[in-house]
């Protein structure tokens, strides 16, 4: 029978990713740990039900854990763009991941923690304000008609410009992409330049801000996603879009140093000799020069075979 060795193995996985998620060869790996479309959680902590400011909109649902840091955010956010405005309805704040991770109904990513769905905020067309009914689509003149009445509620351009800038400076988490459709980062721009917001704040938001290619177009609720923090990624987290330069510079490969390895291994004790049994034949070399020289022709061949059989596990994607 063919025997796999360890280093193989450990090739193997590395190439195939298997590394992100934890396993007897990684575990240390915990947090978020993989990328959001392909990874789980663990010390996952729960959004209430609701909070000041906010309301979960499935109240029963049980894809409402994520890390401890966005959770924190959420509900910090929630409560200081409240605070003072008794007009506010509440935010109202749809999946976040299941509570180990993992793939759940309705969504592709959302499976390690640090992803979250919030509905839009809408106004009437009085310009009464009103906790999202549920996920309506905006159109591009900012108006979005409730499927189950007819009516016509307005996107409330102002308190979600509000809110997205609350995310994107919140020192909690580091914002990787708020997934909205072109009409809604239009609308909103448009607002924030017509404000006057500083460019730098507007060019930060205009860089997260993405409309997906690949799957709903999020016109009826913005999706933020938080890019791994630095210890983060020491545990495992991976992926999910672009590490972008304002973010806190990730740790780089330390570079192998002899001198101190040998420094480190300098006060080891002596290696003791291994037993030898009483019973056993002396080792001795071959006596015959031509088969000494064909052993060691056949062993640098054995090792150049090994290799191969290493090398395009260790390189492949
Ligand atoms: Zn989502």
């Amino acid at each position: 029978m063919k025997s796999v060795s360890g280093t193989a193995v450990l090739a193997g996985a590395l190439a195939l990713g298997c590394l992100s998620t934890p396993s007897p060869l990684a575990p240390s790996f915990h947090g978020t740990v993989g990328a959001p479309n392909l990874g789980v959680q663990t010390d996952a902590v729960e959004l209430p039900v609701a909070g000041p400011g906010f309301v979960r909109y499935r109240p029963l649902g049980a894809h409402h854990y994520g890390r401890p840091r966005l959770v924190a955010a959420l509900t910090r956010i929630a409560r200081e763009l409240a605070a003072g405005d008794s007009l506010a309805p509440p935010l109202v704040i749809g999946d976040l991941s299941a509570k180990t991770g993992g793939k759940i109904d309705g969504h592709q990513s959302h499976r390690t923690g640090r992803d979250v769905d919030i509905l839009y905020q809408y106004v009437t067309p009085a310009g009464a304000r009103v906790a999202a009914p549920g996920f309506i689509r905006v159109e591009a003149d900012g108006l979005a008609r409730v499927p189950e009445d007819g009516h016509i509620l307005r996107l409330d351009i102002e308190h979600e410009w509000r809110l997205v800038k609350a995310l994107v400076t919140a020192p909690e988490i580091g914002v990787q992409f708020l997934f909205a459709s072109h009409n809604v980062e239009a609308l909103l721009i448009d607002y924030a330049m017509a404000r006057g917001e500083p460019l730098e704040l507007v060019l930060h938001v205009q860089s997260v801000m993405w409309q997906p290619g690949d799957s709903l177009p999020h016109d009826d609720h913005i999706h933020l996603r938080i890019a791994c923090s630095v210890e983060e990624t020491v545990e495992g987290c991976t992926g999910g879009g672009p590490y972008w330069e304002w973010l806190p510079p990730l740790p780089a490969p330390v570079a192998f140093d002899e001198g101190k390895l040998a420094l480190l291994v300098a006060d080891d004790p002596p290696l003791e000799p291994l037993p030898v049994p009483s019973d056993s034949a002396p080792f001795t070399t071959p006596s015959t020069p031509a088969l000494g020289a064909e052993a060691a022709r056949g062993s640098v061949g054995a090792k150049s075979a090994a290799q191969k059989t290493r090398e395009p596990a260790e390189t492949s994607e």
